[in-house]
């Protein structure tokens, strides 16, 4: 039996309105049944950050005043979906889990503590909550849902914040938890994002992290489609918050999709495509708002489409670091020591330029910055850029398109570019410039390939609508 995961975010489960298109997608796709992930309500783990910081901060009474604002959004959103007993019992569970919340908050303003395995233990619980309602109001619905605790079955390591799952004990866990469940005609409805580590203590696998529990539980029962439901039309030319042309793409490689991803698309996960790609299986993006919607398809080799640009991302935060080798050292030995230096201090750079006695790195924010500097300064004379923002712009077509480059730069030439850098893989071509620049910079490039002149001829006259 071929089984598909279906993954809801936030928005989509934000409302009493969107969770009733939720079921609408749910029952259309019932049959056989699918693997349901659920992310928090709305912006509930954005909350519960804000009441850890607080409590921790020994401000327990805000950090209580904001979880009772939190309890009631949930509560009006039980009355508003159930009724009778099954309103009763998932109120019953959240005022559980809400106790529980209050009770870690006062801890953590008595030690005024967060660390990284009791934030963990905190945030975990937004997804505990909205899985506790909507395994109900599926019910409800007349879907045979059965709710499991995904930190039963997705292990980690104990990197808290940003753990790494174990991928042989998680895919064992799946196939005893989930398998018998889906065997007699059930649906699996779990929480995205939380998982536990093999010492048993509660892990989450970063922010955004459901749609890489999606995938997790994809590859470990070999899936034939992991779906990720958003509130966008899959994956657009641009991130459509700032780039108001912007429209969906039908169809994406692998390696496209994983750039963007690591680029800062925020609609996918960085890591959602691994498990995906490592068997085969096909990865969509779909709008719950938009049901009958294509959506974008990610596969193995996708169509090339008739740009040579499918999309652009840009992720902000970023500090470049220039090192200009003030020694003799042979080019080999000089970079070796510049990597020594950045493995010492665990810290992989985004992007990286080369020359034979100088190197440019565009590093997410770390913590370690200031002895990374002062280590790499032993080396030579190291300049610090923050506040710099990196533009991926990704297609497979790049590594074979003539004068690409030049094009790309032609439309930034009153931009200061602090490094330029095409990987491996040509699938895209990365460049780092100041973060205040950065609309200006997504938006041109849009226009220039989207838009205008560059776009293919069906581009423009689809602008608008979803196609590839
Ligand atoms: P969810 O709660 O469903 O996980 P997210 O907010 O994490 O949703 O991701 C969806 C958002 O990603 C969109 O609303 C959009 O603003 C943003 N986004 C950034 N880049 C892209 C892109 N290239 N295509 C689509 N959406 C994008
Ligand atoms: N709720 C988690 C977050 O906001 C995970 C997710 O939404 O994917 O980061
Ligand atoms: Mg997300």
């Amino acid at each position: 039996m071929t089984v598909r995961v279906m993954k809801f975010g936030g928005t989509s489960v934000g409302d009493p309105d969107n969770v009733a298109r939720v079921l609408t997608v749910v029952r259309r796709r019932a049959d056989p049944p699918p693997v349901l992930v659920f992310s928090a309500m709305g912006s509930t783990t954005d909350v519960l950050l804000e009441a850890a910081v607080l409590a921790s901060a020994g401000r327990l009474r805000s950090a209580r005043k904001t979880l009772a604002s939190l309890r009631a959004t949930h509560r009006r959103i039980i009355a508003a979906l159930l009724a009778g007993d099954e309103g009763r019992s998932a109120r019953g569970d959240c005022a559980a889990i809400f106790d529980e919340l209050d009770a870690m908050a006062a801890g953590m303003a008595a030690l005024r503590d967060l660390s990284p395995a009791v934030r963990d233990r905190f945030l975990g619980c937004g997804e505990r909550l909205s899985t506790a309602i909507l395994v109900r109001v599926l019910r409800r619905a007349g879907v045979p849902a059965h709710w499991v605790d995904a930190r039963d079955v997705v292990v980690t390591d104990g990197n808290h914040g940003d753990a790494m799952p174990l991928m042989g004990p998680t895919r064992r866990r799946c196939r005893k938890i989930l398998g018998p469940i889906l065997e007699q005609g059930l649906v699996p409805v779990t929480q995205g994002f939380i998982g536990r580590s093999l010492e048993g203590v509660p892990t989450t696998l970063g922010r955004g992290g459901s749609d890489y529990t999606a995938s997790l539980v994809g590859a470990s029962l070999e899936a034939g489609e992991i779906e990720i439901w958003t509130d966008v039309d899959g994956i657009m030319t641009a991130d459509p918050s700032v780039v108001a042309g912007a429209r969906s793409i039908a169809a994406l490689s692998f390696d496209e999709a994983a750039e963007l991803a690591f680029f800062g698309a925020r609609v996918l996960h960085p890591r959602t495509l691994a498990p995906a790609v490592e068997h085969g299986i096909p990865v969509r993006v779909l709008n719950t708002a938009r049901p009958g919607g294509e959506g974008t398809v990610i596969l193995g080799n996708a169509s090339p489409g008739p740009s040579p640009v499918k999309s652009i991302a840009y992720k902000e935060g970023m500090t470049v670091v220039d090192l200009v080798s003030a020694r003799m050292f042979r080019a080999h030995r000089f970079l070796g020591k510049v990597f020594e230096v950045m493995e010492r201090h665990e810290v992989a750079p985004d992007l990286v330029a080369t020359s034979e006695v100088s190197v440019a790195m565009a590093l997410s924010p770390c913590t370690s910055l200031g002895a990374l500097v002062k280590d790499l300064s032993a080396l030579g004379r190291v300049e610090v850029r923050r506040d710099q923002a990196v533009v991926a712009v990704v297609g497979e077509r790049l590594k074979e398109e003539p004068g690409i480059v030049g094009r790309i730069f032609d439309s930034l030439t009153d931009v200061r570019v602090a490094m330029v850098s095409q990987g491996g893989s040509k699938v895209a071509l990365s460049f780092a410039v100041a973060e205040a620049d950065i609309e200006r910079v997504v938006r041109r490039l849009h226009r220039r390939f989207f838009e205008g002149d560059e776009a293919a001829p069906s581009m423009v006259a689809a602008a608008g609508c979803a196609h590839g």
